[in-house]
């Protein structure tokens, strides 16, 4: 299994090595013809506005969107979730793919907790996840045929909308490989 991690900005590495770990074949995705040979792709997380900015720069909008539609299973975590979503709660427009139909806010979880963890149930998954949350989003909005697979306080924390899985934690940071192995069964199921 051939699997892509959008290497614009942010954490990159890590979740190529969790993937290897699992035995797929990791691509780093710059550029559109990237895109052309995957089975399935990872957005990490970093800066949303930044990784907007640069994938338009990169001509990597259109091109992301239309493989994502097409059905490419695609998980983002935290960034990724925000640039994979249709909007925002801010006025200030961002790039965003509106691949996933919730509205995200943005570093939602107050000052004093920018960064906290959680051992969170996680629908499909036995056992609880320890998640790691950075300067994260929640989900205020969910559109109709948004699963909502874990919350926090209520907010919804991780979502799966048909292809496209989005967690607002970072599971590459964890060691734990239990969400990276669903977006990989998402690639069988298809
Ligand atoms: N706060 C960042 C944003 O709004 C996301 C942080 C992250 O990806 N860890 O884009």
């Amino acid at each position: 299994m051939r699997v892509g991690v959008l290497a614009l900005q942010g954490d990159v590495r890590e979740h190529a090595e969790i993937l290897e770990g699992l035995g797929a074949d990791v691509v780093l995705v710059r550029l559109p013809e990237d895109l052309t040979d995957i089975d399935a792709l990872v957005l990490p997380g970093g800066e949303s506005t930044t990784i907007g900015k640069l994938a338009d720069r990169y001509g990597m909008v259109e091109p992301l969107r239309a493989a994502i539609r097409r059905g490419l299973p695609a998980f983002g975590t935290c960034a990724g979730m925000i640039f994979l979503s249709g909007s925002t709660t801010e006025a200030d427009p961002q790039v965003q793919l509106g691949v996933l139909d919730v509205v995200v806010q943005r570093n939602a979880f107050g000052r004093q907790a920018e960064s906290f963890e959680a051992d969170l149930a996680v629908e499909g998954i036995a056992e609880p996840v320890h998640a790691v949350f950075i300067r994260a989003p929640w989900v205020e909005k969910v559109g109709q045929g948004v699963d909502v697979l874990a919350e926090v306080d209520g907010h919804p924390v991780m979502v799966r909308e048909g292809n496209v899985l989005a967690s607002s934690f970072h599971p590459e940071l964890t060691g734990d490989d239990r969400i990276h192995a669903l977006l990989l069964a998402m690639v069988e199921e298809a």
